[in-house]
């Protein structure tokens, strides 16, 4: 992940390395910290929907030389590294998802106290009243989830299912939110004067990464001993 292919100093790589075929429950990987500017790398921007203020890009590796000195952890062993940060990544990203709800629902209550139609606030309609309900509910449950699976993590205790959990919770609600945010601000909503449109635009990724909801809710049924569906 790179800042437009320009800004970014260095890409982490997960390279395969070793026999793909060797024993073993994964392919032996490499993880290494590859400084931009190497010979041999070509960045292509991605223009994407959302969270434009990071730069997203394919990257072409051709014969790129990487001294022993950029080496993460072991060698062949690069997996294994990783692992250690993806329970992280998911927390994080159900933080995230928390902030832009927070977002959501100031943007949307204010909105409502002040804006008249018909002589009367819109706020003063119980349907209106309803979303920005539903939005506070949504609010707290990932506020919970959040706090629950953060605190879990900072005492190391087990927490790879709170994290598979709290991705798919917070990022469902936060992009239900989204929407009836821009509902709330109707046309409003859509114009690029508020924070409508791009929090729903922002969000709607986190149903896809770092990882998909599919694929987390695959890891939870699992962890109930259900055979891997994948
Ligand atoms: C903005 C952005 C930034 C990203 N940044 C990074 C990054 O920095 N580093 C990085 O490594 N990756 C990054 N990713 C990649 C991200 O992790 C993947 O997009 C995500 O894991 C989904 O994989 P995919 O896009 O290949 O979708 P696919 O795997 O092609 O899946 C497509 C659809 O099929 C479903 N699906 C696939 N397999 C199964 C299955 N077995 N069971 C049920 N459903 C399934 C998926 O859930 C999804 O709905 C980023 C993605 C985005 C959008």
């Amino acid at each position: 992940m790179v800042d437009r292919g320009e800004g970014g100093t260095y890409l982490l790589l997960l390279a395969r390395s070793g026999d793909p075929d060797a024993p073993g429950k994964r392919a032996p990987t490499t993880l290494l910290l590859v400084p931009t500017d190497s010979p041999g790398i070509e960045m292509r921007y991605i223009p994407k929907l959302g969270m434009r203020a990071m730069g997203s890009c394919e990257v072409f590796l051709d014969d790129v030389f990487v001294p022993d000195s950029q080496l993460l952890g072991t060698e062949h062993q690069g997996f294994k590294v990783l692992l250690t940060s993806l329970n992280n990544e998911r927390v994080m990203s159900g933080a995230l998802a928390l902030g832009m709800l927070d977002g959501i629902l100031e943007e949307s209550v204010e909105y409502a106290k002040n804006r008249m139609t018909f002589g009367k606030v819109i706020g003063g309609h119980q349907i209106i009243q309803h979303y920005i309900a539903d939005t506070v509910l949504g609010q707290k449950q990932s506020e919970l989830m959040v706090f629950d699976a953060a605190w879990r993590e900072a005492s190391s205790l087990p927490c790879h299912q709170e994290a598979n959990m709290v991705k798919v919770v917070t990022s469902e609600l936060a992009v239900a939110a989204a929407d009836r945010g821009i509902q709330i601000l109707g046309g409003m909503g859509i114009s690029s004067e508020t924070h409508a449109q791009r929090f729903w635009r922002d969000l709607r990724q986190f149903r896809i990464a770092p990882i998909s909801n599919e694929m987390a809710r695959n890891n939870l049924a699992e962890s109930f001993g259900l055979p891997r569906s994948y």
